[in-house]
């Protein structure tokens, strides 16, 4: 039969300020396990949490480019619950009054754009770390706590249940991370847990009424939330076609295994006991600081894919590639400020400098896009061969060189010289008399083969009409040839 499934998603992201959420301790990766801690995030008693205005900022930029509406008053709330990850034994979060709610997210489908919508955006803090001596908690004596990710601000984005498949999902997380990107707001890297996603997913025959929800945790990356959920799909497709009932609970994505696993009973709102955070005052938010913040938000990919397509007659597919990053979509405008050619331009940001970003780790934001320009325009003026212009252009942008020196103190420029070029081709007829012969019966195609051969001799830098000239004139004049 076919059912319908109904996804919504639960995003948690890292919000990248420089300290806690509630205290001044500071958020870098990588320090000795709890040294950065302090009376407020270890909850000892009489400390008292003070908002970090930096967390509020990118929480209220996150909820403007995702279309929300800010709240002028908002609350925090504590959410109790027993675990030793969490030295308060209670969370800071927000629940009857999150920050913002209503917005959205379009995503691009083979049918057309699809909106998905977001309930509501509320901040939170992260809690402690557990390591388990010896690997799992099952096999481990005893585990260790690490308290320097506890207070650490969190941003949950919650969507209502109007995604319908696992690919939908995938797209919406990709698109969400290049908008938090874009914003500045978080890194999102999901494989360092600095995005993580739940989802929650039922089954039901059109029209029909929604099934019995499952939720699903532990997808550590976007295609884990695919596959996971068109797994789950399938799996209470499956129990409802035999007219079995969908348990309501929560399942844990087995990655190795590629199957959900039940973990528990659901968890109901009512268990962690919710109420005001008495230690803040409510949050307010004026309006004109909210207008401010949306004023200064950047051009947000959407509307640079748009602008991309019509303004450089691009391909959506270099678009996208060109647009993944806001470093790169500005290396490629800055660039096409100096050249014509503007899908050829795309052509070598997508494949050369990206390439050179991979090979030399070198930032693309630390690169200079007018020594693309420069090189292309080398290449243009017919100064230098084509594989000249890669070797040039490396150069030029890991070492911060200009490109037209770099050919100066390499000597890369073209040889078009016959005094130069003249010993190199006849040494190449001499090493060559099968094709030489071949092209004296008349093979065109041989010439080819030679002028390849001396270009092979200079890598890439002889000019290809001027051995073409030479060539032909050896060929005619060659001392054994017969008329
Ligand atoms: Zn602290």
């Amino acid at each position: 039969m076919d059912y319908e499934a109904v996804i919504g998603l639960e995003v948690h992201l890292e919000l990248k300020t420089r300290s806690k959420i509630f205290c001044g301790c500071s958020t870098a990766f990588g320090m000795e396990p709890n040294s950065s801690c302090c009376p407020v995030c270890l909850g000892l008693p009489g400390s008292l949490p003070v908002l970090n205005r930096s967390a509020l900022e990118m929480a209220v930029k996150a909820a403007l480019a995702l279309n929300c509406r800010v709240e002028g008053r908002s609350r925090f709330d504590r959410k109790n619950y027993f675990y030793p990850d969490l030295p308060k034994a209670y969370q800071i979060s927000q629940y009857e009054l999150p920050v913002a709610r209503g917005g959205y997210l379009e995503i691009d489908l083979p049918g057309g754009i699809k909106r998905v919508n977001i309930e509501r955006v509320h901040m939170e803090e992260e809690a402690g770390k557990l390591l388990h001596a010896g690997g799992s908690i099952m096999e481990s004596d005893y585990s260790l706590v690490d308290y320097n990710r506890a207070g650490i601000p969190l941003l949950e984005i919650v969507t209502a249940p109007n995604i319908s498949s696992g690919k939908e999902a995938r797209l919406f997380l990709e698109e969400l991370r290049l908008l938090l990107f874009y914003c500045d707001v978080s890194d999102c890297r999901m494989e360092e847990g600095s995005l993580r996603c739940d989802a929650n997913i039922s089954l039901n025959l059109p029209g029909a009424a929604m099934g019995n929800k499952v939720e699903v945790k532990n997808m550590n990356s976007f295609r884990a939330v695919e596959y996971a959920l068109d797994y789950e799909a399938q799996r209470q497709a499956e129990i409802l076609s035999r007219a079995g009932e969908i348990v309501q609970e929560t399942r844990h994505w087995d990655e190795e295994n590629r199957v959900t696993v039940s973990l528990r009973g659901k968890e109901e709102a009512s268990d962690y006991r919710y109420f005001p955070e008495p230690d803040l005052p409510p949050l307010l938010i004026e309006e004109s600081w909210v207008q401010e913040l949306k004023e200064a938000l950047p051009e947000l990919p959407a509307h640079k894919r748009l602008r991309f397509e019509e303004q450089y007659r691009l391909d959506p597919k270099d678009v996208a590639v060109l647009t993944s990053s806001p470093e790169l979509a500005c290396f490629y405008e800055e660039a096409a400020r100096h050249v014509e050619d503007y899908t050829g331009l795309a052509n070598w940001v997508k494949g050369d400098v990206l390439r050179i970003h991979n090979d030399s780790g070198k930032a693309i934001g630390e690169m200079t896009p007018l020594a693309l320009a420069e090189t292309i325009s080398l290449l243009e003026r017919g100064e230098i061969s084509r594989p000249v212009a890669r070797e040039v252009l490396e150069e030029a942008l890991v070492r911060g060189k200009n490109p037209a020196q770099v050919v100066q103190d390499r000597g890369l420029g073209r040889i078009a010289d016959p005094g130069t070029l003249g010993p190199l081709i006849e040494k190449v007829l001499q090493e060559n008399p099968k094709a030489v012969e071949s092209y004296l019966q008349g093979r065109e195609k041989a010439l080819g083969f030679l002028v390849g051969k001396v270009m092979a001799a200079t890598r890439g830098r002889s000019d290809p009409a001027a051995v073409n000239t030479i060539l032909r004139d050896k060929l005619q004049n060659l001392p054994g040839k017969v008329e």
